[in-house]
């Protein structure tokens, strides 16, 4: 195997370490599969062949000088366009932010940079993450490496893509409803969206802020679990950030043995509106893992039933709030109002933020402007808040039963581009089983079980928050078993793409 596109992070890694590659070899041959495949794919909005390369030399350099280095230095890297960069520039799929460049990096960037991770790239995404296709960017779709003419899930389907498609070995992503593990799904990747506050929110540009959290997208569990590591950690200036240390994710996806462990399959996802490809697969993945010594339950979450309606109670409700200070006054989109002599800030306003902002986004702002006026907030916010708690409960009711949940990630595969654009209700509803972590804070991950209709279905773990390393040992079992199944690696079954250029 001597194509680098092909390997994981951790064998790139093992690589660089022992001067078999050098950093700058290893983003050069990233750097020409994007520049090779991108025409079918659009996975990235920006792509940083100079800086990439640049870090590249850098780590090159300190490694011959015979510096130590981190697990990760010099292995390239994408990331989502909702990260704010100062060396790029952050849209987040948005004409809003068309060209717009951060005064400041993320937290997660500037750990990145620590790392001496080279970034190939800001990744396409939904507008402002909402979505589930990537469809709402305002930049185009990206597309699915696994058949060009399907969605590559949402809101990061760009991330996920980008990995699928070998153009990234890795990935950064972000999850409010789902946006890491339902791409993950539907790409054959592995997504992780950590416990709430596990990784710093400062500089990801907010969608709602109680949900959103950043996290690794990848190819294998163990490549997802070194870059959780690196991107993880408290930050002093993320107020809702842990003060306690990253869990320990790379031991438990090295260890990945689930004898004795107890699963709990949620009876409330998996039935009615999951497709019977996607449920096949999910069970063959419980047999697998009971073979191997794991006890399946099943548990009852009955709140999670609620989950999509409380989440789009909540969800429209923060992102009303948080796109509020797109105003055209301070930075971003202004447009001038047709047709008016002197306008007033008010008119500017509505005219920038009527041009910038793409259907879905304003759908969400009327929604929850709407949720949270008075007189209505009780009826709707308040309950929601409620159902939220409820849902909390679930969890811990169902984690004194079980170590981990279990459930398929996302009902479907993916679906053909255009087909539920027209569609928000039956879009929402492809986060069924992702939504309830988000509400209650606890960890998630997404990892390959199998094909349906020749395409990847997702088979996602939840266990309890900051237990982050329960996800990571189910996950890397998980995956031993679908590996040995099959013979190969589950991302070397994805079909060849066209090159085109
Ligand atoms: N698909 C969900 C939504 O549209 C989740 C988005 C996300 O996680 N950013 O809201």
């Amino acid at each position: 195997m001597s194509d680098l596109t092909r390997f994981t992070a951790a064998e790139i890694a093992a690589a660089l370490a022992d001067g078999s590659v050098t950093s700058v070899e290893v983003t050069r041959r990233h750097l020409d599969r994007i520049a090779a495949v991108e025409g079918d794919v659009r996975a990235f909005l920006h792509v940083d062949r100079h800086g990439a390369l640049a870090t590249a030399a850098d780590v090159d350099r300190r490694r011959a000088a015979g510096e130590p280095l981190p697990e990760l230095a010099g292995v390239p890297v994408a990331v989502k366009d909702v990260l704010t960069t100062v060396d790029l520039p952050t849209t987040c799929g948005s004409k809003m932010l068309e060209g717009w460049i951060s005064p400041y990096d993320a937290t997660v960037v500037s750990k990145l940079k620590a790392a001496g991770m080279p970034i190939l790239g800001k990744t396409n995404m939904d507008e402002f993450a909402m979505g589930s296709s990537t469809e709402h960017s305002a930049y185009g779709p990206t597309r699915n490496p696994w058949d060009t003419t399907r969605i590559p899930g949402g809101s990061g389907g760009g991330s996920a893509a980008a990995v699928a498609a070998f153009e990234a070995p890795l990935a950064v992503g972000t999850d409010t409803g789902g946006s890491i593990r339902q791409p993950g799904a539907v790409t054959g990747t592995v997504g992780v969206k950590p416990t709430y506050g596990g990784v710093s929110r400062y500089g990801l540009v907010a969608m709602a802020s109680s949900l959103d959290q950043a996290g690794p997208v990848a190819r294998t569990v163990l490549d997802a679990a070194l870059l959780h590591e690196v991107m993880g950690g408290h930050d002093p200036r993320d107020s809702t950030s842990l003060d306690m240390p990253v869990p320990p994710v790379v031991e438990a996806a090295r260890r990945g043995d689930v004898s004795g462990l107890r699963i709990g399959v949620i009876s409330e996802l998996g039935g009615e509106g999951f497709q019977p490809g996607v449920r096949r697969c999910f069970e063959e993945g419980l047999e697998m893992l009971a073979r191997a010594g794991a006890e399946i339950v099943e548990v009852s979450c009955p709140s999670f039933v609620h989950g999509i309606a409380a989440y789009y109670l909540v969800m429209p409700s923060e992102v009303s709030s948080n796109l509020a200070k797109f105003d055209a006054m301070r930075y971003g989109l202004r447009v001038a109002p047709e047709g008016v002599d002197d306008p007033s800030a008010e008119q500017v306003m509505a005219a920038s933020r009527d041009a910038g902002f793409g259907d879905e986004v304003k759908r969400r702002i009327i929604l929850g402007t709407y949720a949270l006026s008075s007189g209505y907030y009780d009826a709707y916010y308040g309950s929601a808040q409620k159902v939220r708690t409820l849902i909390a409960r679930d969890f811990e009711a169902a984690f004194e039963q079980v170590d981990v949940l279990a459930s398929p990630t996302s009902p479907t595969v993916a679906w053909p581009l255009g087909e539920k654009l027209d569609d928000p209700l039956s879009m929402y509803a492809q986060d069924v089983a992702t939504i309830p972590a988000n509400l209650a804070g606890v960890p998630g991950i997404s990892v390959p079980v199998g094909l349906s209709e020749g395409l990847p279905v997702g088979f996602q773990f939840l266990a309890p928050a900051m237990a982050d390393d329960r996800l990571y040992n189910a996950g890397a079992a998980l995956e031993r078993l679908v590996t040995e199944r099959d013979g190969r690696p589950f991302a070397a079954q994805a079909p060849e793409l066209e090159v085109t250029r």
